[in-house]
């Protein structure tokens, strides 16, 4: 079973790698517009990024309703992708292709 799931409402495409998946999350799914701020962001871990690097944790969970378990869940997925993922080489794709 591949690893690395979508994840995004639903959404159960599987891929081999994580730079696969986040591809994936920019082209296939609707941009995600932020609740904290309104700026429009890829969906799945690019949202993920936005919320945490440019939010405090407080904002994000009054912003979305969201507990500690939700934050948890998000950070983790967040240092997994970053332990895993060459964002460099995501990002040239994503520019390459026009959706970024
Ligand atoms: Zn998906
Ligand atoms: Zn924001």
């Amino acid at each position: 079973m591949s690893r690395w799931k979508c994840g995004i409402e639903g959404c159960d495409a599987r891929f081999e790698d994580v730079e696969g998946a986040i591809i994936h999350q920019t082209t296939e799914h609707t941009r995600h517009e932020c609740k904290v701020c309104g700026t429009i962001v890829p969906d799945g871990y690019f949202a993920i990024r936005h919320a945490f690097d440019e939010h405090t944790r407080a904002e994000f969970v009054r912003a979305y309703d969201a507990d500690s378990s939700a934050v948890r869940v998000r950070e983790e997925i967040k240092s997994d992708v970053e332990e895993e993922a060459d964002l460099n080489s995501v990002v040239r794709t994503l520019r390459e292709q026009g959706a970024l």
